[in-house]
């Protein structure tokens, strides 16, 4: 399908982008890989679309007092190609691989990615598991918002319309910590019809985040309870799977039933404690 008509604005600075959103009606057109094709099919009929994409205070990735920034209109291609972050957040650079195919990894934006919060959608899982934290600006100021508090609901986040994410900030695990991102992927899209991200510090403390299982993705706080502080062993790895996903109301698509999902979830589960121990 086609979309309704609209406007375009190629903004060159990020006062400029928030003086146009601000007009009413507009969105934030970043990668264009979740946008244009819910504008194809009517979903979405913004009047005027600004575009961030070629922002350069909203491009980039350092190292910056324990963390690691992120910039928001980085792409999936650009955080893949990173050596700080193969050399600090492993479990990111091997996310971004697992993202779609060249073209899309080339154009789409983590800053993208997370505002629209896809329930199948990668990075929210790597932004909860490692505590990251979400910088927004809007004309009327700048704020933070933990991942823990960012996601809401089915394609629904904390983001009131006149905010743009700016930067994702990650604390930078200590010496000693182990990460890993697994995922079951849909054979033609590759989002995840089920994702894990583990992170355990050398401290046994140990993050557990699942995407592509409930309306949005989530932190397994029974999960991290039956690992954190002890020995990987058998038995333990077993306690966390068993405790894994309850109370969650598991999705049931095409793909996979409620059943069958919670079930990947357990294995996916199994296999990355696996690979942290
Ligand atoms: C074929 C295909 C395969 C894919 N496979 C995967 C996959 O395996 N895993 C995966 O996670 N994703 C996958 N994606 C999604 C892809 O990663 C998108 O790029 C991403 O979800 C959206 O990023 P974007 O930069 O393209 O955002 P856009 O499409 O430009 O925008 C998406 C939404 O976010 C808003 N937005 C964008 N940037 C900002 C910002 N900085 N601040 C506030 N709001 C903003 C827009 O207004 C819009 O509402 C796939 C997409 C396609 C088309």
């Amino acid at each position: 399908m086609i979309p309704v008509e609209f406007e375009y604005k190629k903004a060159k600075t990020l006062d400029d982008a928030l003086t146009a959103l601000s007009s009413g009606n507009s969105k934030v057109l970043a990668g264009g890989h979740s946008l244009i094709p819910a504008m194809k099919l009517r979903l979405n009929q913004p009047a005027l679309l600004v575009d961030i994409a070629n922002i350069p205070a909203l491009k980039g990735i350092r190292e910056e007092n324990g963390e690691i920034v992120i910039n928001a209109a980085t792409t999936h291609g650009d955080i893949e190609r990173s050596k700080l972050i193969k050399e600090k957040l492993p479990f990111f650079n091997a996310a971004a691989s697992m993202i779609g195919d060249v073209q899309v990894r080339n154009k789409g934006t983590i800053g993208g990615s997370l505002a629209h919060a896809d329930p199948s959608a990668d990075w929210p899982a790597l932004v909860l598991a490692s505590d990251a934290s979400i910088e927004v600006a809007s004309t009327s100021g700048n704020r933070t918002i933990h991942a823990t508090d960012f996601f809401n609901g089915l394609f629904s986040t904390a983001l009131q319309e006149n905010e743009i994410i700016t930067a994702v900030r990650i604390p930078i695990p200590a010496a000693g910590a182990k990460s890993v991102y697994l995922k079951f992927e849909n054979p033609a899209s590759r989002f995840a019809v089920v994702g894990c991200a583990v992170l355990r510090l050398a401290t046994k403390q140990t993050s557990i985040a699942f995407t592509g299982v409930a309306d949005y993705a989530f932190r397994d706080t029974n999960a991290e309870t039956a690992v954190s502080g002890k020995n990987l062993d058998e038995d333990t790895i077993n306690d966390a799977v068993n405790a894994a996903v309850f109370g969650v109301n598991v999705l049931s698509d095409n793909f996979a039933s409620e059943d069958y999902r919670k079930h990947l979830a357990q294995v996916y589960l199994r296999r990355a404690l696996q690979a942290v121990s």
